[in-house]
Order: C-alpha cells, then sequence, then structure tokens
C-alpha cells in the first residue's frame, strides 16, 4: 500500500478496523516515513533474502522489506492485526504472518521451511517489554542468519553495543559479543512513533558470528558465570562468581591465576577472552 507511510491513512485503516492499542504486548507503531525504508534498506535483504519479522504491527515495515526481499515472513502475537496485514499488504505475493508468539516458536523449522535455499536476515521494530529475551533467543537458537537489524529503546542499544570491558557492559553485552558484532545505525526519536513511548530509540544491526567469538569448554557454565558475574556488578568477581556459581574461594582463585585474571576485577573490567579463560579454567577445575 503505497500511503502506509502516511500517518492520516495508518489512522484511517486502524479506524475502519477498530483497533485500539494494546500497551501490554508493546504496541507503538511506526509513523515516521522515512524510518522504515532505511531499516530495511541497512538489514542486508535483497532480491535473493528471506526476512524473518517479529510485530509487524500494520505492515508498515513489512510494506519496505516485501518491495526488496524475495520473501518475508512476519510473527505476529495479535490476532487483531491479521485482517489488518491482509488489507495493507495485499499487493505481495511473498508475504506471509504466522499468528504466534515467537517466544514459543520454532525458529529454526520456521526458517528451514519458509526459507529454503535463501541467506535469512531478521529485521523488526521489537516489542520493547522483551527486546532482550527475543534478541537472545534468536542468537541461543543458533539460528542460520546472517544479521538481526533491529529498532530498540536507546539505554537497551547503548547497552547492546556497549564494548565487552566497559562500565556500559552487562550480562547481555557479553551475550550479544559473544554470538555477534553489534553496531549502532541510527537514533529514532519518541516523537516517531503512535503512540509517542516515554523514551527514544535506536536501529542496531548484530552480525551473527560464523562461530563464538571466544572458545569456551560448556557454554552453559560461562553464561551462568556472566549471569552470576554482572548480578552483583559492584563486588569483585572473587565474591559473585563464588556465590553464583557456589564453588569455594581456593577454587576461584586458583581458577583466577590460571585464566590470568584478577580475583578483585569486577566484571565490568573484563574482556570477552578473559570471561572466557575465566570460566575455562573453572571448569578445568570443577
Ligand atoms: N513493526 C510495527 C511498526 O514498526 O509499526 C509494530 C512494532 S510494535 C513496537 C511491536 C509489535 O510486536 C506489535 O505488533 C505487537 O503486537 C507484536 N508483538 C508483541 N509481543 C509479541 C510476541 N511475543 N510475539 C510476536 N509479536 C509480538
Amino acid at each position: 500500500m503505497e500511503r502506509l507511510s502516511d500517518i492520516g491513512e495508518i489512522k484511517r485503516i486502524l479506524g475502519a478496523h477498530g483497533f485500539t492499542f494494546s500497551k501490554a504486548m508493546g504496541q507503538n507503531f511506526l509513523i515516521n516515513p522515512s524510518v522504515c525504508p532505511r531499516m530495511a534498506q541497512l538489514c542486508g535483504a535483497d532480491d535473493k533474502t528471506g526476512v524473518l519479522e517479529i510485530g509487524p504491527g500494520i505492515g508498515v515495515l513489512t510494506n519496505e522489506l516485501c518491495k526488496i526481499a524475495k520473501k518475508v515472513v512476519s510473527v505476529e502475537l495479535d490476532t487483531r492485526l491479521l485482517p489488518v496485514l491482509a488489507e495493507t499488504l495485499d499487493e505481495f505475493g511473498n508475504f506471509k504472518v504466522i499468528n504466534a508468539d515467537v517466544m514459543k516458536l520454532d525458529l529454526n523449522k520456521v526458517i528451514e521451511e519458509e526459507f529454503e535455499g535463501m541467506d535469512v536476515v531478521v529485521c523488526a521494530n521489537l516489542p520493547y517489554y522483551i527486546t532482550s529475551p527475543i534478541i537472545m533467543k534468536l542468537l541461543e537458537d543458533k539460528l542460520p542468519i546472517k544479521a538481526l537489524t533491529v529498532m530498540v529503546q536507546k539505554e537497551a542499544a547503548d547497552r547492546l553495543c556497549a564494548k565487552v570491558g566497559s562500565r556500559e557492559s552487562g550480562a547481555v553485552t557479553v551475550a550479544v559479543n559473544y554470538y555477534s558484532e553489534a553496531e549502532k545505525l541510527f537514533s529514532v526519536s519518541r516523537g516517531s512513533f503512535m503512540p509517542a513511548p516515554n523514551v527514544d530509540s535506536a536501529v542496531i544491526r548484530l552480525n551473527v558470528a560464523d562461530k563464538p567469538r571466544v572458545d569456551v569448554k560448556d557454554e552453559k557454565l560461562f553464561f551462568k558465570m556472566i549471569k552470576s558475574a554482572f548480578a552483583q556488578r559492584r563486588k569483585t568477581i572473587s565474591n559473585s562468581i563464588t556465590s553464583g556459581l557456589g564453588i569455594s574461594k581456593d577454587d576461584l582463585n586458583n581458577a583466577c591465576e590460571k585464566a590470568g585474571v584478577s580475583p578483585t576485577a569486577r566484571a565490568e573490567a573484563l574482556t570477552l577472552e578473559e570471561l572466557g579463560n575465566l570460566s575455562n579454567a573453572i571448569y578445568d577445575i570443577k
């Protein structure tokens, strides 16, 4: 639909379908006409690429993606939006909507069934109430995707794109850096959405690495260690990790020595390699 980026047209469609926004489902729809074409251009899609979108809303971004990608599959939780999408995207034969909660979907199966033989990217304006869980699911499920280009709240963008080993980093920064390289693409003001949220947003791209960017012997242990280390980020790793993993101070000190890391360091001061080495040293000692 050509005029989908026009606020008057968006209001007309929503009114015609009697649609009311759900805060619980994180529904802030894009109304700034310049944002969606830019996101679609930067997500890495072309006529040989399949795009997985999460939360199409009324299809403003979907519309731009359908123009350039080979196929677009969008996962939408809100059943009320299905008739809206049928109207706004009716001109496209390369679009499919799956009415489901993305957190409960087997996305590897979706990709296998829908995008056979295609390179796949994710592009989405994510519902803010589950930004990190969705990103972590997309990465942890080890999907065959090249990149994730997503709109998130500005604060989340800063944390996701922070350097591991900097004050801004958190457990999610380490996790994202383990699987991908994160870059901030551009900022989007709160006035670009309807209804306008209380915070500004940013579009980021996570370029997914072929394999994890650091070798760890036990991923479960690595992520458990990261979680405990950052849950009490003001404490030394000696205190936070021993209590989080239930290991003795002696074992932790030995592991730190083996990994070349100071037990009095704080988690936010350690690099990805140091964190990987430490979890491997703990694995060897346990
Ligand atoms: N892409 C649209 C846009 O930019 O205008 C809408 C973005 S809005 C921030 C988030 C969308 O995600 C909504 O359409 C909402 O219904 C949908 N959503 C919320 N939770 C979801 C979930 N668990 N699974 C799939 N879609 C979800």
